[in-house]
Formats: C-alpha cells, structure tokens, sequence
C-alpha cells in the first residue's frame, strides 16, 4: 500500500472525500519566514522593463530589505526576513520574486 493510501481512510475513500496531508500541499511562503530570502528576477519584474512598478517595495514591511535604483527595485539579501510579501503582492504576469532557500550556517 502507498504513503497516499495510509493517509486515506476507509470511510473517507468511499465517500470521496480526502484532505490530502500537508506535504503535498506547497507550505506557505510565510511559514518559512527566516529561512527564505526574495530574490527579483529580472526577466519578469515589471520595474526592469521600464514599466513602473513598485509594489514589492511599498508592501514589504521590514525597511531597508528592497534597495531601489532608478527605478530597479533588488533586495538587501542581509535585511530581507524572507516573510514572503514582496512574492505574495507582485504583480507581474509571472511572479518575479523566487523565495529561496539562505544558505545553512556550516556545523561548528
Ligand atoms: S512587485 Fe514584482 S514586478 Fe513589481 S517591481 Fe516588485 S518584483 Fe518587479
Ligand atoms: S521577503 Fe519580506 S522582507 Fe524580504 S524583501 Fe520580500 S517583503 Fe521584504
């Protein structure tokens, strides 16, 4: 029997009816606050195409995390908290913003 079926009880099989169990469901971005960093892509930020653009900087909430430059908004990798805004507000037809994994701290 699968790991899908395990999760899956008799009743719920007959019935049609199945939650499927947390893991296979993509976590929130927020959850991972502290563990994800935003990084904009370039080739879909709206800013970078010379179309103005500047929701991730005006919704990000913590100061400082999104530098803008002439109008090219880039995040301050050391400041941004990787709460998951700038990715859930962006605008642009193919989200801009990748959250990605900060590199884990060598082992002492
Ligand atoms: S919200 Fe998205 S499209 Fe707009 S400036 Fe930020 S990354 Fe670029
Ligand atoms: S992940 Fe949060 S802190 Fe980092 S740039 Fe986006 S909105 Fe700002």
């Amino acid at each position: 029997m699968s790991a899908i079926a395990n999760t899956i009880s008799r009743r719920q099989w007959l019935a049609g009816v199945w939650n499927p169990p947390p893991t296979m469901s993509p976590e929130p971005v927020s959850q991972l606050a502290g563990q994800r960093v935003a990084v904009i892509q370039g080739r879909h930020c709206l800013a970078y195409r010379s179309l103005f653009c500047s929701t991730c900087v005006e919704r990000c909430p913590v100061e400082g995390a999104i530098d803008v430059h002439e109008g090219i908004p880039q995040v301050v990798a050391s400041v941004c908290t990787g709460c998951g805004v700038c990715h859930d507000v962006c605008p642009a037809p193919q989200n801009a913003v990748l959250m990605i994994a900060t590199p884990k701290a060598p082992n002492p």
